[in-house]
């Protein structure tokens, strides 16, 4: 792996000093930076004006209150954020996350990364992420409601199709994008369609959207494959994660000839040799919301298994797709036992540093998630353009988008990392790309 360059060791020393104790941001700018050695390299004047250090601070951080009542009349308090991270390419682009684990360092690891994945998607949205520690797992739809108004009753103050478009992540899905969108409407008496995306389709949102993170990390990986002429066809897969990318991650796997063998949820994970069915996972996890052991219990031959790791299972392709250092060192080095040929982050983050390493060494081909799940914030985009159009299009003519976008983020990456002497490092290749894109608007608009 490579080191930081000597020029970017101050760069970071400030980012770990000033933003004490936020491990995830920390681990996100050092990947980063340990690929921008190259660029500076090649051209210097990256160093100038404070570009870099500018990129590591958020333009804007607002931490809030969100008090909401349950249904027994009790009062709770939950912090919520927003940190709006560079609008350089364009208004601040990025999800919500409602997560118990939620913190300013997580919000901040998400906000950067979001940046640069916006960057390589080629359209005009900077960066930005939010959330809240609230946990809507067991929460009537009464309280679901009440907390979102809640939280939008501070946060719209921020928002604005030009300014601020939020959209979903962990916790946050149709269901709560549309009691978000009611109250910004009836806040600013305004029906400004395009300040969030992951909207209903009766309201404003996009075909596809639902499935764009995930289809377009399987897009991303065919790609990849294809470069040492594999396919999925035939592949043994393992999806962690029974949410919105997993499940469309597992959809277009199966469309393209593979075969999802096992999918998990902070429960546990189930082992379905014969396949995941995805109407019952479907049934399980989005329309009841239940644990994926419901899904072992109902479907003859799957297992459920509640300790030890999903990564045991021995697959040829591996899609993490839950949450952030989800698969550590030691699950890499199973996967390399076991024979994998390609790991795709359809999460953010998920592979620890040391996996990514190990992985790197190992030859695998590793997708990271800043490019391999970049399709749900593309597709946001797209939705946003229909918004502004006052367009609809066909759920074909937009997955063709994405396909096109997906294939095209692949090779700018391939060959950003050829370029820079590191053919096959889509780490490289992504971070190098969506920073210089990045850092030449920032540099055309001055110091600001
Ligand atoms: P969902 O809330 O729909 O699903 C999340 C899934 O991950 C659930 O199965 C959940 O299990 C599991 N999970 C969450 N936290 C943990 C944890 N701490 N340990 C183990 N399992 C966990 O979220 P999404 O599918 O939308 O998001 C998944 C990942 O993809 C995130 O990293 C997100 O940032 C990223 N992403 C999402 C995009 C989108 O368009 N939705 C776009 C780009 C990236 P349980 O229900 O038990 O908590």
């Amino acid at each position: 792996m490579s080191k930081i360059d000597e020029k970017l060791e101050a760069v970071l020393d400030q980012v770990l000093r000033r933003n004490a104790g936020e491990l995830e941001f920390h681990q996100a700018v050092t990947e980063v930076l340990e690929s921008l050695g190259r660029v500076v390299a090649k051209n210097p004047s990256y160093l100038e004006n404070a570009l870099i250090e500018r990129i590591c601070e958020p333009e804007r951080q607002i931490i809030f209150r969100v008090p909401w009542v349950d249904d027994k009349g009790q009062v709770h308090i939950n912090r919520g954020f927003r940190v709006q991270f560079n609008s350089a390419l364009g208004p601040y682009k990025g999800g919500l996350r409602f997560h118990p684990s939620v913190n300013l360092g997580i919000i901040k690891f998400l906000g950067f990364e979001q940046i640069f994945k916006n960057a390589l998607t080629g359209l005009p949205i900077g960066g930005g992420k939010g959330g809240s520690d609230f946990d809507p797992r067991g929460r009537s739809d009464g309280e679901i409601m009440r907390f979102c108004q809640s939280y939008m009753t501070e946060l719209h103050r921020h928002l604005g199709e030009y300014t601020d478009v939020p959209a979903g992540d962990i916790g946050v899905g149709g269901r709560e994008i549309g009691y978000l969108f009611g109250q910004y409407k009836r806040l600013t008496n305004r029906y400004e369609a395009g300040v969030l995306t992951g909207k209903g389709l009766v309201y404003g949102g996009s075909r596809a959207r639902t499935e764009a993170t995930g289809y377009g990390a399987v897009y991303f990986v065919e790609r990849m494959l294809g470069t040492k002429q594999f396919s999925f066809e035939d592949k043994r897969v393992v999806v962690s994660g029974s949410g919105n990318v997993a499940i469309y991650t597992a959809e277009k796997v199966r469309e393209f000839g593979g075969k999802v063998v096992a999918c998990s949820d902070s429960s546990g994970y189930v082992v379905d040799e014969s396949g995941i069915e995805l109407d019952l996972l479907k049934e399980v996890k989005e329309v009841r919301r239940e644990r994926i052991s419901e899904y072992a219990r109902r479907r003859s031959g799957a297992q459920f298994i509640d300790k030890g790791s999903i990564w045991d299972v021995p697959c040829d392709v591996a899609m993490p797709s839950a949450t952030q250092n989800e698969l550590t060192g030691r699950d890499a080095n199973t996967l390399i036992a076991n024979g994998v040929a390609a790991v795709g982050e359809g999460a953010n983050m998920p592979c620890t540093p040391e996996a990514v390493r190990f992985f790197r060494e190992a030859g695998v081909l590793f997708a990271p998630g800043k490019a391999a799940n970049a399709g749900g914030v593309a597709t946001s985009a797209l939705e946003m353009q229909q918004n502004a159009s006052r367009d609809s299009w066909t759920f074909d003519q937009t997955e063709q988008r994405l396909a096109d976008i997906m294939r095209r983020i692949h090779d700018t990456c391939a060959s950003t990392a050829e370029e820079y002497g590191a053919p096959g490092d889509y780490v490289l290749g992504a971070n190098i790309a969506g920073f210089v894109r990045v850092a030449e608007a920032m540099r055309a608009l001055g110091v600001i």
